[in-house]
């Protein structure tokens, strides 16, 4: 079905190639002294926009306040990317439909954030939605999927502006020192914040529970977090099992639980909800920033800013 879209998209990006009449076949911007660097989900253009400053113009294909994983790209989506002097994904599973569009491209220059860093196989824990099933006759044939929500520990975001940074040295080396100091400048800030958390996580041991799906996989690998949560990451939203919501309720009763119900950004907050009016507790966002909303987008806001948003949230339950 995926793959049908997808190729449907390819023929019509393909016909609007050849008849060269379409709007899409105009000058992509305006500014043709600017680099053209197009993205997919919001820590890339972030990323991006950061290190390449004023000398290019920066694209998410992701419209700001959309659920990032039903994302499919439109063939004007296609043109820009073969047109473009970088193209910056993430490459795990909710980005599959780049391979198709790469192959098919003029080698456009890419970036995958996934190679920058070390990936970590998806966990599926006690109590988690699907768990059960896994154990059914086709777990023998399901292979080990990579989690892809890298970008979530501050470490990995440095790593990845790192990388950033050396794609922009390549394509345009006479700008190399500026970029040098644009990434330095914000890989400061991000370590800055690292550091906040590590402080924030020291001393007991503690559980979190997510009423909602669980991208957070890194963050919490990386300050050596425990977890309860009702879905794994990517997974669409599905209604919780009965059995899902008396697990979840019964790991707030335990006594090394942190006092609130967690959810995620653009959901639905339906079972956070249900679970802290059970307990008479309160529910805390915590952005997992795969995009943003069009508010947040409009003011501004950055990968450091939403995650310094996740620290505040964060000292507030465990202070
Ligand atoms: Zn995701």
């Amino acid at each position: 079905m995926r793959i049908k879209r997808i190729a449907a998209v390819l023929c019509a990006a393909a016909l609007a190639f050849a008849c060269g009449c379409s709007a899409d076949n105009a000058p992509q911007s305006g500014n043709k002294d600017k680099l053209s660097i197009v993205t997919t989900i919001f820590p890339a253009y972030d990323f991006a926009r950061q290190v390449f400053g004023d000398t290019a113009e920066v694209t998410m294909l992701l419209k700001p306040g959309t659920e990032s994983h039903s994302y499919d790209p439109t063939a004007k989506d296609i043109i820009k990317i073969d047109s473009c002097d970088l193209f910056i994904y993430n490459g795990g599973e909710s980005d599959t439909w780049v391979d198709g569009i790469l192959e098919a491209s003029d080698g456009v220059k890419t970036l995958r954030m996934m190679d920058a860093v070390e990936v970590l196989e998806e966990e599926h824990i006690e109590g988690m939605q699907g768990e059960q099933e896994e154990h059914g006759d086709e777990a023998e044939e399901k292979h080990e999927e990579y989690d892809e929500h890298i970008w979530t520990s501050p470490k990995n975001a440095a790593l990845i502006v790192d990388s950033v940074l050396k794609a922009a040295e390549e394509i345009s080396p006479e700008n190399a020192a500026v970029y040098r100091q644009n990434a330095e400048s914000y890989v400061g800030q991000i370590n800055a914040l690292d550091e906040k958390f590590e402080k924030l996580f020291t001393g007991e041991e503690r559980y979190f529970v997510f009423g909602d799906r669980f991208p957070l996989l890194y963050f919490f690998k990386e300050y050596g977090l425990n977890y309860y949560a009702a879905f794994p990451g990517c997974g669409s939203e599905v209604e919780p099992s009965a059995q899902t919501i008396s697990f979840l309720l019964g790991k707030l009763d335990e006594e090394n639980t942190v006092k609130t119900v967690f959810c995620i950004e653009l959901s639905n907050h339906k079972l956070a909800d249900t679970l802290a009016d059970d307990k008479g507790l309160k529910t805390t966002e915590f952005h997992t920033c795969h995009n943003i909303t069009a508010d947040d987008f409009a003011a501004g806001e950055s990968y450091v800013s939403l995650m310094t948003r996740n620290y505040e949230a964060l000292s507030e339950v465990l202070s």
